[in-house]
């Protein structure tokens, strides 16, 4: 099978992970806050708080930016559930904003349109979600103008979208949001197993994420409400939780970094040669905005089912027959069970809709041979002409 995504380790990697595990901290040590540092220097972010995935990242952005009871999260349906999950888990409710079907992002004009009527019934969300499909940055300056007439505040869900850019600055620079929280999860761009990584400019925010990260504890010298008692002393301030991420996945973290650029070089090149392969077929390929520059995490293609005789369903699964471990990213959120009992039935999101119909993730991850783009181009062409 070749699978649509997949980590890329080399014996650097694994050499930094093992010396790691010979030293003394395997956790609460000195790599964690050393790849905290340069992811920071890399995105040109002012805080980064690492964490053991990014579903724990989004979760203590948004209680740290005060999302609670009866406050409302908006994000994408075509996301991974975590986006909207955590929204429940802070005991908030969530609303999905169409996509917009040329960027498969969160659509500017409906987040607009949303906005608007909610001013009216009163009912203004606390957080917006925009996710960073692919690796392609959401339009975020008009998301920041809105935020700033709507008084609402923005996490971007940036779990496809490290080493991404938007208007020349890197994704994670926090320009136009409050958080941006990374994936480090194997098949994103660099991987620590699980693992991912939370941006942000506020120093008030900064503290509150790690007092989250690690049960509401602090050390801090400052901040400790009782002074000159033992050294043992501690104190916890909040209720949080344990985020903290080891040491060990840090120094593999740390040793990824360092081929970033080559794993977006990659991905890209992989993605123009689809694009000239797969040009004329009945197939609505991605496409970049000018203002962007993609990581190509997934490379999705959307079948034109007017001119190709079999389903998606049928197209699919030839595909894995074929040995293509082809994907759907993503299930609409509003479609799981779960989502079904709890939001109302009549949701309008048309375009996100049409977009689970159609779509197809192929193979992209830097180690995708020419010979094996050759064959998936070949049976895509078998399959729908
Ligand atoms: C992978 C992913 C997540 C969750 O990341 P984890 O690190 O696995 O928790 C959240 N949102 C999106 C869009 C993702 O692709």
């Amino acid at each position: 099978m070749i699978p649509y995504s997949r980590q890329e380790i080399n014996s650097k990697d694994i050499k930094s992970v093992i010396e790691v595990l010979k030293s003394d901290f395997i956790t609460q040590g000195k790599k964690v806050p050393e790849f905290e540092n340069k992811v920071k220097k890399l995105v040109n972010a002012k805080f980064a708080i690492a964490v053991n995935s990014a579903t724990s990242g989004l979760h203590i952005a948004c209680i740290a930016l005060g999302l609670g009871k009866n406050d409302k999260l908006w994000t994408s349906p075509i996301s991974f559930v975590a986006s909207s999950n955590v929204a429940l888990l802070c005991g908030a409710n969530v609303e999905f904003v169409d996509i917009n079907p040329s960027t498969n992002n969160m659509c500017i004009r409906n987040l607009e349109k949303m906005l608007k009527s909610a001013k009216k019934n009163n009912s203004l969300p606390k957080i917006v979600m925009p996710v960073h499909m692919a690796g392609q940055s959401c339009e975020m300056k008009e998301i920041h103008k809105l935020s700033k007439l709507y008084g609402f505040r923005i996490i971007e869900d940036a779990s496809h979208a490290i080493g991404g850019k938007y208007k020349n600055s890197f994704i994670g620079s926090c320009k136009y949001s409050d958080a941006v929280v990374f994936s480090f999860h194997p098949v994103k761009i660099i991987t620590t197993g699980e693992g991912g990584m939370v941006l942000c400019k506020k120093k008030s925010i900064n503290d509150k994420l790690l007092l989250l990260r690690n049960h509401g504890i602090t050390r801090d010298k400052d901040k400790l409400k009782k002074k000159n008692v033992g050294q043992w002393h501690y104190e916890q301030h909040i209720l949080g939780y344990n985020y903290r991420m080891t040491d060990f996945q840090a120094a593999l973290g740390i040793s990824q970094l360092k081929r970033i650029n080559s794993f977006i070089k990659a991905r890209n090149k992989i993605a123009n040669r689809y694009n000239k392969f797969l040009k004329n077929l009945p197939l609505k390929l991605p496409t970049v905005s000018k203002n962007c520059i993609s990581t190509f995490h997934l490379y999705i293609i959307r079948l034109n089912l007017e001119k190709i005789k079999k389903s998606h369903k049928e197209v699919f699964s030839i595909l894995r027959k074929r040995g293509i471990n082809v994907n759907l990213h993503y299930i609409p959120i509003h479609y799981h069970p779960f989502y079904k009992e709890l939001l109302p039935q009549n949701l309008n999101l048309i375009e996100s809709e049409r977009y689970f119909n159609e779509a197809i993730s192929i193979p992209i991850y830097p180690k995708l041979s020419l010979k094996e783009q050759k064959k998936i181009v070949n049976d895509i062409k078998e399959t729908i002409l």
